[in-house]
């Protein structure tokens, strides 16, 4: 376990834990202020992310940044990170073994960071985080405490780009969260 962001990012560099980093281009360690009070966690990099190495940085990250205009938080307050940090091919989900050899590298970042609440984006964030008996249908937009953080679970804003009428959710979601703050 790391003290600090800048030693646990150098210490992930090259990393080989999983087969991810067969096919990546690079490491999306995450990005924003180190003392957070919120944190949001996707589930893996997509095309643009491993291109760039920063998350949420294509048309999912868009929608989320307009979001984030419109209840007045900004991107530049907030942490972002994934559940892992290679891309899986063709933007699959994360395999269990991929999981398990990356997420402890995301628990040091929570550790150091000490979110009060974290944003869970969907399916894969919420069950690799809270467990598997939870469906993102059914929790988002309810509160769940758990050793004293606030885990407020919502839709992926990749699923608002497939399906428009999850958007009004999604706000209602995150301006809890900037009610709650
Ligand atoms: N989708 C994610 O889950 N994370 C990113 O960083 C980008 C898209
Ligand atoms: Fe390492 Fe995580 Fe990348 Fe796998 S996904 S190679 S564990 S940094």
């Amino acid at each position: 376990m790391y003290e600090n962001l800048e030693d646990l990012e150098n210490s992930i560099k090259g990393c080989n834990k999983c087969k991810l980093c067969n096919s990546r281009n690079n490491i999306v360690f995450g990005i924003g202020n180190k003392n957070a009070k919120i944190m949001f966690i996707g589930e893996g990099p997509g095309a643009d992310e491993d291109a760039q190495g920063i998350p949420f940085v294509g048309k999912a990250g868009q929608l989320m940044n307009k979001a984030f205009e419109g209840i007045g938080l900004k991107r530049d307050d907030v942490y972002i990170a994934n559940i892992v940090k290679c891309r899986p091919p063709q933007n699959r989900n994360p395999e269990k073994d991929e999981v398990e050899a990356c997420i402890n590298y995301l628990r040091n970042q929570v550790m150091i960071i000490k979110p009060k609440i974290i944003v869970l984006l969907g399916n894969v964030a919420l069950k690799n985080i809270l467990g598997d008996e939870y469906g993102i249908t059914k929790v988002r937009g309810n509160w769940i405490e758990r050793k004293g953080i606030w885990y407020m679970p919502t839709f992926h804003p990749a699923a608002l780009l497939r399906d428009e009428s999850k958007k009004l959710d999604f706000w209602k979601d995150l301006k809890k969260v900037k009610e709650k703050i």
